[in-house]
């Protein structure tokens, strides 16, 4: 087991939403998402329902690899996303839905993942990710430190914990107020054109 990783799967989920929601402020077809009165829908709908959720597992889903001994490889790269691309675009053909919308978001909020993890501590070598994968075995990091180091083993002690409240804390101060510009934009822009 991993001992430690880079922003927490709560900063990676808000993060995701983030970037859907920049995805999903281009103009076109926004289908059946946000209903036929987007202004009038309940807040999950506005929010952009279902697919605003998937995002933000997609985004926290690259650390699944913990699992598998091999964090931060495949599973952080533009590979990944490639295939993220292929898979949200099949979906979205087959659901009818626009494709080339639901494929921005969904490979966007994964691709968030991996900028994050760029941006973040990692004092554990071989430190950052394998971005480049399949292509290259590199590891990159930006050195930034932007996001703090969060604890995986005994979370529940009262180190770690201190560790990822402070870093929880500081990914909220970063993307709250991003999330709140957002949301004033999407929800001005849905008030303009469905
Ligand atoms: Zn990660």
């Amino acid at each position: 087991m991993i001992a430690a990783s880079m922003p927490s799967p709560i900063g990676h989920a808000l993060a995701g939403v983030a970037v859907a929601w920049t995805a999903d402020l281009i103009p076109g077809h926004r289908a059946r998402r946000t209903g036929p009165e987007p202004c009038a829908g309940s807040w999950y709908q506005r929010g952009g329902g279902h697919l605003t959720v998937v995002c933000a597992a997609l985004a926290a889903a690259p650390d699944l690899d913990l699992a598998l001994m091999a964090h931060r490889t495949a599973t952080h790269s533009i590979g990944a996303v490639l295939i993220v691309a292929l898979c949200a675009a099949a979906l979205a053909a087959a659901g009818r839905q626009p494709i080339a919308r639901v494929t921005l978001m969904c490979a966007a909020a994964y691709g968030s993942h991996l900028l994050l993890d760029w941006l973040g501590a990692d004092y554990y070598p071989p430190r950052g990710l394998q971005l480049l994968w399949p292509f290259s075995r590199e590891w990159y990091i930006s050195g930034l430190d932007l996001f703090r180091q969060t604890a995986r083993l005994r979370i529940f002690t009262r180190g770690p914990m201190r560790t990822n409240v402070r870093a929880i804390l500081q990914e909220l101060a970063i993307l709250v107020p991003v999330l709140a510009l957002l949301w004033t934009a999407r929800t001005e822009k849905l008030r303009i054109k469905n």
